[in-house]
């Protein structure tokens, strides 16, 4: 039997994918090309912005005119949606599209096997209630694993290891605390068991994963608590037994991240030089408006932190625009933010409504031509600074660490920095998965091109470098 699976929103998504695709395949499914040929299609999807939502929606449409060609040919599949969409909107799905046979919200994974099991014997859907599925949801449990399979069954070099589900947070435009609940954070034991075993499969690189993994916080009811910067001590220890030589961990909130998780990270190479610190915006009127619960001046101190504690260390973050009641002053605070912090990269969006979030009936909503304005001013300065941050790089040498061939060119080779900065270098296939020193030759948009180093040293010996330079 096989799948297809469209995934869309964030990283935890695509490890969550990840994790029910590894679940079919221990049960002898296999990838299908596409959804018009699989026997089970899953959409996991994404809530936290209007347009997510209707991308979705269209979707299902197709596949609703989809399952009924296919059934005039004799040829039965199931349409599964799961991820915050599921959990949000529930059998209103399946009263709008009958072609949907399960809606599995974000708690209710462990379901899964039991709805292949139905399939598997060549029973129809329906059979089980999406009451089950989401209404009386069962508790929220962490998969073991969130390898994701690569293109044509390669083992990528790096995963997500998610380290807690939900958010306890409620920024007031968010939707996630209401479609992934309060924060559950994973059992140490158990992340550690992922790490040693994707090192086994030869993964080079992790990110460890949470909508704010600042307030990790495991209490093993016996008078143990394991915190984030103890999670992240364990990580290292884990990984020194490992071939792993990359940890990166996202997304941060600044109103949490600590200066014991600073020190752990200033402490050991093994984390990437890069830190993804979501400021969402630069005046503190709308930081208050939003719930951040951080003012822009202790964000910029944190900035200082974190450079002085790593020299060199570069950041990216998420930037809202157009939020009810902004002010064109308000969007002045925010551009001259991004100037003094100078972002290595940003994710910028601007304001959606989420009926059910804080801020939907908040007066002073912005039309969408000045949100769009706002957005693109914002977009402007941050390309900008990207630009200007990656040129001065050019003539560096850099460790990178090589993906594989690269789709446009066979002769070459893409690799990432620590900083997730693609380069292009080349070079055979054979260099796959290995860490190699680089000098940086020119830029190509927001791609390097390289050449590699003739001396480039071992993996150890680079490692021995870095932590020693
Ligand atoms: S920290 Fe705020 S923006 Fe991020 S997931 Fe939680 S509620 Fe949403």
């Amino acid at each position: 039997m096989t799948y297809f699976f469209e995934t869309y929103g964030c990283q935890m998504n695509s490890a969550e994918s990840a994790a029910l695709a590894l679940v079919l395949r221990e049960r002898g499914w296999s990838a299908a090309e596409n959804g018009e040929s699989a026997d089970l299609v899953l959409l996991n999807t994404c809530s936290v912005r209007q347009t997510a939502e209707q991308r979705v929606m269209g979707r299902l449409a197709q596949y609703q005119a989809l399952k009924k060609k296919r059934r005039g040919l004799g040829q039965a599949f199931t349409l599964i949606v799961a991820g915050c969409m599921a959990e949000r909107l529930g059998d209103s799905l399946r009263e709008k599209f009958n072609a949907v046979d399960y809606v599995m919200g974000t708690a209710a994974r462990s379901v899964f096997p039991v709805i292949l099991e139905i399939l598997e014997k060549g029973q129809t859907s329906g059979l089980m209630s999406t009451a089950l599925l989401t209404g009386e949801k069962p508790r929220f449990s962490f998969s073991a694993s969130h390898l994701e399979e690569g293109p044509a069954g390669q083992t990528p070099f790096s995963s997500f290891v998610p380290i807690m589900h939900g958010c306890n947070n409620y920024c007031s435009y968010c939707i996630v605390p209401y479609v992934r609940g309060r924060e559950i954070s994973r059992n140490p034991a158990a992340i550690m068991e992922e790490i040693r075993l994707l090192g086994e499969r030869g993964i080079r690189a992790i990110t460890l994963l949470g909508q704010n993994v600042n307030s990790y916080r495991f209490d093993d009811g016996a008078g143990g608590v394991t915190d984030f910067p103890a999670l992240l001590e364990l990580a290292v220890r884990e990984t020194e037994k490992s071939p792993i030589r990359w940890i990166r961990f996202l997304s941060s909130h600044p109103k949490d991240l600590s200066p014991q998780a600073i020190r752990v990270m200033a402490d050991h190479p093994v984390f990437c030089r890069h830190l993804h610190l979501c400021v969402q915006h630069g005046s503190n009127v709308v930081l208050a408006a939003m719930n951040r619960r951080y003012t822009r001046e202790q964000y910029l101190e944190l900035v200082d932190a974190l450079r002085q504690a790593m020299p060199g260390i570069t950041l990216s973050t998420d930037i809202l625009v157009g939020f009810p009641g902004e002010t064109e002053e308000d969007l002045e605070r925010t551009l001259d933010l991004m100037e003094r912090v100078k972002f290595h990269y940003a994710y910028m969006y601007h304001y959606s409504p989420r009926e059910g979030t804080a801020a939907y009936d908040l007066p002073g909503r912005i039309g969408e031509e000045v949100k769009r304005e706002r957005l693109a001013r914002v977009i402007a300065l941050q390309k900008k600074h990207t630009q200007e941050l990656l040129k001065q790089r050019i003539g560096s040498r850099e460790t990178i660490l090589i993906e594989g061939i690269s789709r446009k060119n066979a002769d070459e080779l893409i690799g990432r920095t620590e900083r997730d900065e693609m380069v292009a270098v080349p070079g055979t296939s054979t260099a796959a998965g290995s860490f190699v020193q680089v000098s940086l030759s020119s830029l190509r948009g927001n791609t390097f091109r390289g050449v590699m180093c003739s001396n480039h040293r071992t993996k150890e010996e680079l490692f021995y470098a870095l932590a020693t330079d």
